[in-house]
């Protein structure tokens, strides 16, 4: 019987919180017979340390019209520029394919590409719900946004296109650009314009695995069924208890094998226990990972 004092992550919301000049931490005490990672792997007798406290910032409720929703013309531009980059990658993956004759290499490496880039998602997805903050460098938006997500899965579903994929289509601008002028197999670019695609996509998937049927187009409810698009009753598991599952957003063809086979729970105790580094699903329940309801008001909730 141990007992371990634990500091819960307070919620960190970019729009919607303001930060307090007297940070307070809440610490409650558990008695338990293990410690507070999770119960699925047997951890032996291993002490592990709360979390360090961080900067408390207070939520407050957020606003469906909040500006921080819609998008700007830097986000549409790189949207613009990511598309392009995708399309110049399936361009070029035709005309070689037509001067080579090759079709079915090239084909084999579309579905290779769309079957990696599900995989791709929910490594990224877990990377980022799990480890850093709104400070580290390069991902601290997208860490902070997706983390602010599981407060409020709504909020997805009001943010607009270009808002919602620019990051993404940035990465693939930088990234996929170059490949696109220095290649000429047809292989290869059809394998990097699928699987960027469905990369750059795959917030958009995110957002229709969050609405009603009601509201989604009749095409995009075919496709969730059928397994192509990452289906709604699938991602709603991600955003219930033990909220360390269903990391996979474009097809989710990967997530049953990755929870079956616990491979994002043994990556969890390799990086802490080379690095020490915890991963915030193992502090639960934390309000952090608890979908905010609202009782009044017009605010949708989350999935049917
Ligand atoms: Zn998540
Ligand atoms: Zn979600």
């Amino acid at each position: 019987m141990s007992m371990l004092a634990q500091n819960k992550y307070p919620l960190r919301f970019q729009r919607h919180a303001t930060n307090s000049h007297h940070p307070i931490f809440p610490t409650r005490v558990y008695c338990s017979p293990a410690t507070t990672t999770r119960p699925k792997l047997d951890q032996g007798s291993i002490t592990v340390e709360p979390p360090p406290p961080i900067q408390l910032t207070v939520a407050s409720k957020p606003d469906p019209n909040d500006p921080s929703l819609q998008s700007a013309w830097s986000h549409r531009a790189w949207v613009a520029s990511g598309c392009a980059t995708v399309l110049i990658s399936l361009a070029k993956s035709l005309t070689t394919s037509i001067d080579s004759q090759m079709w079915l290499e090239p084909t084999l490496a579309g579905l290779v590409g769309y079957v990696l880039a599900d995989l791709g998602s929910g490594v990224y997805h877990w990377g980022i719900d799990n480890y850093g903050s709104a400070k580290t460098p390069i991902f601290g938006s997208q860490i902070e946004a997706f983390q602010g997500h599981h407060k409020w899965p709504w909020t997805i579903t009001k943010r607009q296109f270009a808002n919602n994929l620019h990051a993404l289509a940035r990465a693939v601008t930088f990234v996929v650009l170059p490949i696109d002028f220095l290649c000429n197999d047809p292989i290869f670019s059809t394998f990097a314009g699928v699987c960027s695609g469905c990369i750059m996509f795959s917030q958009q998937f995110h957002a229709w695995a969050h609405c009603t049927k009601s509201k989604l187009p009749w095409l995009v409810v075919a496709l969730q069924d059928l397994g192509i698009l990452v289906s709604r009753s699938q991602h709603a598991a991600h955003h219930r208890p033990p909220y360390n599952n269903n990391y996979c957003i474009v097809s989710g063809v990967w997530n049953q094998f990755l929870d079956r086979q616990n491979v994002f729970e043994v990556l969890e105790m390799v990086l802490f226990f080379k690095f020490g580094v915890r991963p915030r699903s193992w502090s639960d329940p934390s309000s952090d990972w608890t979908e905010e309801k609202f009782a009044s008001d017009n605010i949708p909730q989350t999935l049917p």
